[in-house]
């Protein structure tokens, strides 16, 4: 089923997400050439934990750290390690907290230093097609006019959607239905409803969509090694426009 928030949940949420755009604040100030990913892991599980919010993705299902860190080819779920940032990388990082009971669950691409130009265009379009599905984030819509508004505008910049990892509902648990993928047909799929709290995530390839997982049973890549970058925000659905809920 998919819960609907009352409007305090919704601001307990908003908490929540508030310390995840914060992590984004400071990882984009620390990504620079030469810093590890694991120092980035640090950086964000000390500052979730200085407001007594837990890390949301330590320990889930198993996964070692706070954030997901993924550099280039890889998609998403990337481990924070030993290695360092170059120049021209480009980096995924997707983070969670949980405050008093309540999740929030937010992704961005960073450059590292200079990037090529097709680099920046992929982080750009895939930043602006979350932004193109967010306009169907009202109520009446129905959730695949979401998906159809993200696909389509990724594939018109001639970009590709990863078909295998989708978007979610998030509120008292991380993962919530519905899921939320980044294409398909519109029209289909249950109709929004106030106080629905979704994660909404395009992840989005420059060549093929197709991917698979690293025998270290979490990092998913590119199966042509082209470039991915992934964009999420978690929103709430009101009577007007949709709320983000992931900003400081
Ligand atoms: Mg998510």
């Amino acid at each position: 089923m998919i819960f609907t928030r009352s409007e305090q949940e919704i601001m307990r949420m908003k908490r929540s997400g508030t310390i995840v755009a914060e992590v984004h604040e400071l990882m984009r100030q620390h990504i620079k050439p030469g810093i590890t990913t694991k120092e980035l892991d640090e950086l964000a599980e000390n500052h979730i934990r200085s407001y007594g919010a837990e890390p949301a993705f330590k320990g889930y299902g198993g996964f070692p750290a706070s954030i997901c860190s993924s550099i280039n080819h890889q998609v998403v779920h990337g481990i924070p390690g030993n290695v360092r940032l170059a120049e021209g990388d480009i980096i995924s990082i997707d983070t969670g907290a949980q405050l008093e009971g309540y999740f929030s669950d937010a992704a961005k691409t960073y450059p590292v230093g200079k990037i090529n130009s097709e680099a920046q265009e992929l982080i750009d379009v895939t930043k602006q097609s979350f932004y193109e599905g967010l306009k169907f984030v009202r109520e009446g819509f129905r959730l695949s006019d979401v998906s159809h508004a993200i696909q389509t505008y990724a594939e018109n910049h001639g970009f590709s959607v990863v078909r295998n990892y989708v978007g979610h509902g998030i509120g008292t648990a991380m993962h919530e239905e519905p899921q939320i993928p980044n294409f398909g047909l519109p029209g289909k799929g249950p109709r929004l409803k106030k106080g629905m709290v979704l994660a909404i995530e395009p992840m989005i390839n420059a060549g093929s969509y197709d991917v698979h997982v690293l025998s270290d049973g979490w990092t998913v890549v590119t199966d042509d090694g082209a470039l991915s970058a992934h964009y999420e925000h978690t929103v709430a659905v009101t009577e007007d426009a949709p709320e983000i809920l992931t900003v400081c």
